[in-house]
């Protein structure tokens, strides 16, 4: 392929067809989805998203892939691919022009904006069932890590309140074109049928920020403005006082302390 790879654009291409093929066959695509790609790159994977979803909605910001992405998409009819960067799109004014059953984001993520494209789209107010997506495996780890781990962070709550997280396949960095000086992991975040009973989200995901602020601050430290005494009786419960860490919280504790700072 003659094109210059912009590592500024985290341009990593998969060439491995086996991982393709299983990304594609993983994520349980059919005629009845929607799928939203981010990076679509030399559309090694748009291809094989094209072949089993019902259409393709997908994001490219180098406008010097066009004609890459047009050879290699001929033939095609059930892809639009949308020259812009994807963390200004109205995602909601996008999607509103197709109607299919299931929506589905599948994706080899552009590694240096993981963490804005996911929040974008959990905070983007369409009803993505199933995230599928390729990271850096320290980023992947952290998305389902054990409550106590280090890699556990406000993160991890933020995706698992809405999301049950697993690991589909780990990826050797030879399997891209230029190799990145990380490993991948691909996982999948399938939306919870039942939520959290959380009274007031607002509440809860800022007492959540607020409480992993400074890492190795404890509770009393990092929630000074709160109402302490309600915590404490919540993490009295639990065996536990304001000294402890956010990392030794789980969400199910987390809901408990900002429902009783709704009451
Ligand atoms: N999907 C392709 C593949 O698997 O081979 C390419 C994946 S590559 C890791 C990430 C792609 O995202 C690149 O093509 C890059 O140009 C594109 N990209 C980077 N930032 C973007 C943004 N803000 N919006 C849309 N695409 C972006």
């Amino acid at each position: 392929m003659n094109f210059n790879f912009k590592k500024k654009f985290g341009q990593n291409f998969l060439k491995d067809q086996n991982i393709l093929n299983n990304i594609a066959i993983k994520s349980e695509i059919d005629k009845e989805t929607l799928v939203i790609e981010i990076g679509v790159g030399a559309a090694a994977l748009t291809n094989k998203l094209c072949e089993r979803a019902g259409f393709v909605l997908a994001y490219e910001i180098d406008k010097e892939l066009t004609e890459i992405i047009a050879d290699n998409l001929k033939g095609k009819d059930n892809v639009n691919v949308v020259f812009d960067d994807f963390l200004n799109r109205d995602l909601k004014e996008d999607v509103s022009k197709y109607n299919y059953k299931k929506i589905y984001v599948v994706a080899n993520l552009p590694y240096y904006i993981t963490t804005p494209i996911i929040e974008k789209i959990v905070n983007s107010n369409v009803n993505v069932e199933r995230i599928v997506v390729m990271v850096q495996k320290e980023v992947g780890d952290r998305f389902n890590a054990k409550v106590g781990s280090k890699e556990y962070n406000s993160l991890t709550i933020f995706l698992n309140y809405y999301y049950e997280i697993s690991k589909l396949m780990d990826v050797s960095r030879n399997c891209f074109i230029p190799a990145p000086n990380v490993d991948s992991i691909v996982v999948m975040m399938q939306k919870r049928d039942k939520q959290y009973d959380v009274k007031n989200e607002e509440i809860f995901f800022k007492l959540v920020r607020d409480s992993f602020k400074f890492k190795r601050k404890n509770l009393r430290n990092n929630l000074k403005d709160y109402d302490l005494d309600k915590i404490l009786k919540v993490l009295n419960k639990y065996n536990m006082d304001l000294s402890v860490r956010a990392e030794k919280l789980t969400i199910d504790i987390f809901v408990e302390m900002s429902n009783s700072l709704s009451e």
